[in-house]
């Protein structure tokens, strides 16, 4: 008997780097908070959001390009 194991890494040789996350599944968003109307300077709020680029999986499907000929 012999065991055979048939698991073949297809994803990750078709999929190939998010460029809008840069393979991280997220993009980090920074946004100004104003403490007050008065105050103008308040803090940086960075909320990290998922890549909805890739689904928060870091990664695309190669797409071809249908430009040739
Ligand atoms: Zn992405």
């Amino acid at each position: 008997m012999s065991r055979q194991q048939s698991m073949t890494p297809y994803l990750t040789e078709e999929l190939e780097t998010c460029n809008q996350c840069l393979g991280d599944g997220y993009i980090t968003v920074s946004r100004p908070v104003s403490m007050s109307f008065s105050v103008a300077s308040g803090y940086i709020d960075t909320t990290s959001l998922e890549c909805r680029n890739c689904a928060g999986t870091g990664g695309v499907p190669k797409q071809e390009n249908y430009n040739e000929c």
